[in-house]
């Protein structure tokens, strides 16, 4: 049985190669692979892959199902609990894997859910499993392929070149860091904001592919030589917070740091108004003992970052009232005018690790993408990650 496995796999090895030979211009080298989860969190049933450019080769396990090239369109499908394939012509059967191999290492295909509008392009190798109620559609994709992605989603095009840089960085390092998160569902990441924002290839800002490329394999490391959580958010606001008052969970590096290049950008500042009524019913909900004392107002005040609401004996996490009133951050003063709560607030998002809108300004000012990265994460180095692998 094992040597029968192993004739079958040098056969599509040489398979394989002989087709990578006789097809593409381009070396395959061996570098880190990421599974990737693609639309997940929906329900597909059924799912349609055309290649865009290069050859692809199909297989269920170790059998060959056909090859397809452009103007090919491949039609896959849960059918119980197995994945049917066909194309116009014909039904290759039904498995429960099935693997799309590009045989070009720049080859590119793009799929659609059959009920959807939204094509997603992709680089590398497509792999589809039958799940429970849906397809699990997983994008096998070279480690740099998938954080030039990431980039692309997570940062927009209108950042300076070494903005660039730094999100690659700490993407590649959450990547590294956050391997195998989804392995129960049979892939590394998940497509979404848990993980990280990736919708296919980068195909429209080419200074992304540049900064990947430039920075390929730097990982941040913190003193025991461990990948760091690169935690990141949009504006901090004007300083950055402790990720114990966000997580639980203290980190050597994410420490509050002040920053006074994102206090003039869009998000720096916000204000939410609401009604004492509602207020006090929030306090009453959060704490059933909750008595305010008479004559007093509502004054809060955040002067430094704090973890908690406290006033007249209630104490509230600050991450639970921003999620309760949708608020852009946690850090706000909150006080009453007549009948309203006023929240004034500065910064959007969760507030820890590296604020992205007072690093494009750093980087618009000139400074190195090290320089910024050692500013918002204290104590760090940037190693290549093959060097943590022994
Ligand atoms: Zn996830
Ligand atoms: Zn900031």
């Amino acid at each position: 049985m094992i040597e029968l496995t192993t004739i079958k796999k040098s056969r599509r090895e040489i398979l394989l190669l002989f087709l990578f030979l006789i097809t593409s211009p381009y070396c395959f080298s061996q570098s880190e692979r990421i599974n990737v989860g693609l639309l997940s969190g929906k329900k597909i049933t059924r799912l349609l892959v055309a290649p865009v450019s290069d050859v692809y080769s199909v297989f269920a396990g170790d059998s060959m199902l056909t090859l397809i090239k452009l103007n090919d369109v491949l039609s896959l499908s849960l059918i119980n609990d197995s994945v049917e394939v066909k194309n116009i012509s014909q039904i290759f059967g039904k498995f429960k894997s099935v693997q799309i191999i590009a045989l070009a290492k720049l080859a590119t295909l793009k799929i659609k859910p059959a009920d959807g509008k939204t094509e997603t392009h992709l680089d590398d190798d497509l792999h589809v499993n039958s799940g429970k109620n849906s397809l699990i559609i997983i994008n096998s994709v070279d480690l740099d392929n998938y954080v030039a992605g990431v980039v692309e989603a997570e940062t927009g095009y209108s950042a300076p070149d070494e903005y660039y840089k730094i999100q690659a960085i700490m993407c590649r390092t959450f990547a590294i860091e956050s391997k195998g998160k989804h392995k129960a569902e049979g892939y590394d990441l998940c497509d979404r904001e848990h993980c990280q924002v990736f919708k296919g290839r980068n195909n429209r800002k080419p200074e992304i592919k540049l900064a990947v490329a430039a920075t390929s394999g730097i990982v941040l490391v913190d003193s025991t030589n461990k990948p760091i959580f690169a935690a990141y958010h949009s504006n901090c606001g004007g300083q950055t917070d402790y990720s114990e008052n966000v997580w639980k969970t203290e980190k050597s590096y994410l420490k509050p740091v002040i920053d006074t290049f994102c206090i003039s950008s869009r998000n720096a500042n916000w204000e939410k108004v609401i009604s004492v009524n509602d207020w006090e019913k929030y306090l009453v909900k959060q704490n059933k003992n909750y008595i305010k004392p008479t004559d007093s107002l509502y004054c809060f005040y955040q002067p430094e970052r704090k973890s908690d609401f406290e006033l007249f004996g209630t104490k509230i996490p600050l991450t639970q009232v921003r999620k309760d009133f949708k608020l852009s951050s946690t850090l706000f003063h909150i006080e009453q005018n007549s009948d309203n709560i006023i929240f004034t607030g500065r910064g959007s998002g969760h507030g820890v690790g590296l604020c992205q809108q007072g690093a494009i300004e750093m980087a618009r000012r000139g400074y190195s993408y090290k320089k910024i990265l050692g500013y918002y994460y204290k104590g760090v180095r940037l190693v290549n990650y093959s060097q943590l692998k022994n």
